[in-house]
């Protein structure tokens, strides 16, 4: 199969490698209906993370079952699944309380940036639908994966609440759909902070009712601002920077909640300024297999459009394409059709 491989900065090729076989009994194949390029793929692609040896890219898939290994129960060949990029058991006490991508068995999903994909821990990783979903839903689908179920983690882990008033940093697909996720829990006033006018329009579009376009001590001078001098009850980390955790941090009014999923790189905080915020934080990677079987039911009943943060579709071959749309900021993220 034809599968993509960063060899080093900039530079995504996709080239053959084997088909993927059932390795432990507990995993399975699955033939990929879409897959997609992650805001956080852009870390090892810019240099941010040393890339050691060739490595197979994508973590965000949903597709058909191809294959069970001979210890799988809950999944079957045939059958529409979607899973999370940390495979994981979901019986272990860290997966019961809800923290599956800290599951004493977790493991990596990777290469799903290809046709074909093994999932380890199939039985507690994977969720299956009702029906294989239509074509015009795969998008909405494939986007519960990874940035809607961290968008929705990030609502849920800052307390995000009917009436709250919500705040979000960060613009990628991860910010724009827990702007969704936090209209979908009831905050009554969301606030983006955003400066590309497509992004604010979509970030509009799923609930935004307020956009501010200033960084850093401005950004969160102006969310005082705009909370008369309060500062909000939840706000959402979805970027990963010290500029962007400190904005989150100071918006946050005292008592106020910070959730923070953007991946950190050379985020450190001061604990004397910590200690004087008053502030709750819980972050981490998403423990999306607990929000899965929800989102699914949201996505087919129709009643949210996740998919709406794939703003360019381009086929599997031209994925070296489809990263540097995204790192130019010309594209929100990308969909490849397998
Ligand atoms: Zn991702
Ligand atoms: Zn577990």
């Amino acid at each position: 199969m034809k599968a993509t491989i960063l060899y080093g900065p900039r530079d995504v090729r996709i080239e053959d490698r084997p088909d993927p076989t059932i390795v432990a009994p507990t995993d399975a194949i699955i033939r990929l209906s879409a897959s997609c390029i992650c805001g956080s793929d852009l870390w090892p692609y810019r240099g941010a993370n040393v890339v050691k040896e060739p490595a197979p890219m994508g973590h965000e898939y949903c597709g058909i079952v191809e294959e069970v290994g001979s210890a799988v129960r809950s999944v079957r060949k045939g059958q529409f699944v979607i899973g999370s990029f940390f495979a994981s058991d979901n019986t272990c006490p860290h997966c019961a309380h809800g923290y599956q991508t800290s599951c004493q068995q977790k493991t990596p999903v990777v290469g799903a940036q290809a046709p074909l994909l093994r999932v380890p821990l199939a039985d507690g990783t994977l969720v299956a639908t009702q029906d294989v979903p239509s074509p015009d839903m795969i998008p909405s689908m494939l986007a519960i994966s990874d940035v809607l179920g961290t968008g929705w983690f990030a609502a849920d882990a800052a307390n995000v609440k009917a009436g709250a008033t919500v705040v979000v940093v960060g613009d990628g697909a991860v910010g724009l759909l827990a702007v969704l996720s936090a209209k979908c829990m009831g905050a009554e006033r969301i606030i983006a902070m955003s400066r590309h006018e497509s992004r604010q329009r979509l970030a509009r579009e799923y609930g935004a009712t307020d956009i501010v376009t200033e960084r850093g001590d401005e950004g969160a001078a102006r969310i005082k601002e705009l909370t008369n001098d309060v500062g909000a009850d939840s706000v959402l980390e979805c970027v990963g920077t010290q500029e962007s955790m400190w904005q989150a941090i100071r918006a946050a009014r005292p008592g106020g909640y910070v959730s923070y999923v953007g991946v950190p790189h050379g985020v450190q905080l001061d604990g004397a300024k910590l200690f004087y915020t008053h502030a709750h934080l819980h972050g981490g990677p998403a423990p999306v297999r607990r929000y899965l079987p929800k989102l699914i039911d949201l996505v087919e009943r129709g009643e949210i459009d996740p998919g709406k943060v794939f703003d360019l579709t381009l086929p599997l071959e031209q994925v070296a394409e489809g990263y540097r749309a995204m790192d130019e900021r010309r594209a929100i993220k990308t969909l490849l059709t397998t």
